[in-house]
């Protein structure tokens, strides 16, 4: 399985502008729809940081601008915090995550971190409420979710949502809006992406 990949601009440019990295597949929650097939206890399998700098160092060279680390969890490697900062100091850096490491010492090295404005930390969140969200994430995940939102928003970090639309929460997403509102996140940083049959996902 790739670990680093790059995409293009919506726009059709043919010039590259993103490069993602999956750094690690292990995961601290065990999602039935997760692509990447992470789960608790999976195989690591990730990126040493040498390989990640000179990943970002050849994105920079190429004109790339945005860097998205995700995985697994990323949240899970003590070597995170190393590559977001080398990341932040050339690029637009977004970390995708459940969010539910982010407390204590983490969210302590997240707010150490230098060039806060070009960071996005992306959360899950697939409804409004637990039912919607925990059948796919598993049982007290939605609560852990919006805890992390809450602390991100009152740390003052730019937060976007991502929603897997599912059969269970397709009724849900007006509600899902009301409530990321009420969290203080605007409607241009939550997005809705369709359940996929895709990778590992089940
Ligand atoms: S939190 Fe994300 S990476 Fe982890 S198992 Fe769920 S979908 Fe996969």
């Amino acid at each position: 399985m790739p670990l680093a990949h790059t995409s293009e601009q919506g726009d059709g440019s043919d010039l590259l502008h993103r490069l993602w990295i999956y750094t690690n597949y292990d995961c601290n929650l065990s999602c039935s729809y997760c692509v990447a097939e992470s789960f608790v206890g999976a195989e690591r399998n990730g990126l040493a940081l040498p390989q990640v700098y000179s990943l970002i160092d050849e994105a920079v060279t190429l004109g790339m601008t945005e860097l998205f680390l995700t995985g697994g969890e990323p949240f899970i490697l003590h070597d995170i915090f190393s590559m977001m900062h080398y990341g932040l100091e050339r690029m637009r850096v977004t970390v995708l995550s459940n969010g539910i490491l982010l407390k204590g010492k983490r969210l302590g090295q997240l707010e150490a971190l230098p060039h806060r404005e070009r960071l996005t930390v992306q959360v899950s969140l697939d409804g409004s409420n637990a039912a919607t969200h925990d059948v796919y994430r598993g049982a007290g995940s939605w609560q852990k979710a919006i805890d992390a939102i809450v602390r991100l928003k009152a740390a003052g970090f730019h937060v976007r949502l991502g929603t897997t639309q599912t059969p269970e929460n397709s009724q849900d997403l007006a509600a899902m809006c009301r409530l990321h509102r009420k969290l203080g996140i605007p409607d241009e940083d939550h997005i809705i992406r369709p359940l996929v049959r895709r990778g590992f996902s089940a």
